[in-house]
């Protein structure tokens, strides 16, 4: 397939999912690995299967505080009789014999003769003796030796993204240490001359170079080694040779600006020399212009200025691209559907992230409406959303009331 140059405006613009899967099949994951201690695997990527060392749970044990006993005795006698007691980590060390049932606690080892487990809220107990006050059934209340997994069987997949929760399942699992892909260096710098490093006080015409912190911190996240070289002027020389540094030192190179149409934009003429890049004019909004391709060391990747379309050209294209590099397992972005408050404006041609706030209403239904302007340089826009409205290329208008497909920003217990 070829690619749209951007300077040729009689080109049609590229769909975002073809450029999307351009990128994703044009790169190739061999990270390395390394072993690390499990407390400081949160956001690394598990570099191989993970089958369970041993049966979970590792022997059968009791789901609740209560009585063990063989449901099959209820069936003769009306009461048991008490004659021990199995606790978490000290279990009962004999044998329960007809008409016999054993205390026990959650997490107990169900004794020898048990197969079930009355809860104590449900019995009475006078003296030694224990009389359900419920009707029982055969291995109730209790966690079987291997129901959840069983020794050799696969508990986590290589590619998994660890977080909290798989660290949960690891430490369950007995790993004190686990292999991971190594974490991917990224070399940044936002280009400019109009860009102004923070504590430094603006004249007439210049502006603060925020992309640089919007992206590092969607890097770290991402859990990359962030290379930062800062500000680099409009001037092919100091480009060429950030880039070069750049291209030496990391995985990918990272730029923001000077990418789409401008006399001052020196990016692409530099780059031209220096690698096998792709110019693309993607029908999404925010972020129409992105260049993609290889410098002889390293993945690039150029995001337009302007910050709204830096950050989400980062999140739609980047961040795919980095975490299929990182040998992280892919997956779709979810969507849902939800209810417009009010109208949002849209011209059919390309794909828009609109910057969405979501709630539910009394009814538990998703309802969404519009952060107000989208200019692409409007950050607010982003920090008042907690969602995009995912517009498709062809969608016009979208009327009060409507339903469309939002994308939420968060994901709780990464
Ligand atoms: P460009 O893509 O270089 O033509 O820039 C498009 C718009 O984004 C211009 O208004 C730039 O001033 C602005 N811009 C470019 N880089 C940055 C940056 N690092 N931080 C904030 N705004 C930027
Ligand atoms: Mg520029």
């Amino acid at each position: 397939m070829s690619y749209c140059d951007i300077s040729n405006t009689d080109h049609p613009m590229l769909a975002y999912e073809i450029a999307l899967q351009e990128a994703l099949s044009s790169v190739t994951s061999s990270p390395k690995i390394e072993s690390i201690l499990l407390q400081h695997s949160l956001g690394r990527v598990l570099a191989n299967d993970v089958k369970s060392p041993m049966d979970v749970p590792p022997f059968s044990q009791s789901a609740m505080d209560g009585y063990a006993f063989n449901a099959a005795d209820l069936e003769r006698f009306q009461s048991l009789i008490i004659i021990g007691q199995s606790l978490a980590g000290h279990p009962f060390e004999g044998e329960v014999t007809q008409g016999q049932c054993v205390r026990i606690m959650t997490g107990a080892v169900l004794p020898v003769g048990c197969d079930s487990v009355i809860m104590q809220e449900e019995v009475n107990v006078d003296g030694k003796q224990m009389t359900p006050q419920v009707q029982v059934s055969s291995g109730q209340c209790v966690r079987a030796c291997g129901n959840e997994y069983q020794q050799g069987e696969l508990a986590l997949k290589k590619g998994c993204l660890i977080s909290s929760r798989h660290i949960a399942l690891l430490a369950s699992l007995g790993f004190q240490s686990i292999d991971v892909f190594n974490k991917l260096t990224v070399a940044i710098f936002s280009t400019g001359d109009e860009l102004v490093e923070l504590g430094t006080p603006i004249k007439q015409g210049q502006i603060y170079d925020s992309n640089r912190y919007s992206l590092i911190a969607q890097l770290e996240k991402l859990n990359c080694d962030v290379k930062d070289y800062g500000i680099i002027a409009d001037c092919p020389e100091q480009i060429a040779a950030a880039f070069n540094i750049a291209n030496s030192d990391a995985d990918v190179v990272i730029t923001s600006g000077g990418v789409s149409v401008g006399d001052a934009d020196y990016t692409k003429e530099v780059l031209a020399k220096l690698g096998n890049i792709e110019f693309w004019k993607i029908a999404v909004k925010p972020g129409k212009p992105l260049a993609f391709g290889y410098l002889s060391d390293s993945v690039f990747l150029g995001l337009p200025g302007n910050p709204v379309s830096a950050m989400v050209t980062f999140d739609k294209v980047a961040k795919p691209v980095l975490q299929k590099l990182a040998g992280e397992i892919s997956s779709t972005p979810l969507l849902q559907a939800a209810r417009v408050s009010s109208s949002l404006r849209k011209r059919a041609g390309r794909l828009e992230f609109q910057r969405g706030y979501a709630s539910t209403n009394e009814f538990g239904e998703l309802i969404v409406s519009s952060t107000g302007s989208q200019g692409s340089g409007m950050v607010g826009s982003m920090c008042a959303a907690n969602c995009y409205i995912v517009l498709p290329q062809e969608q016009g208008n979208v009327e009060a009331g409507e339903t469309v497909l939002i994308e939420l920003f968060a994901a709780n217990l990464a």
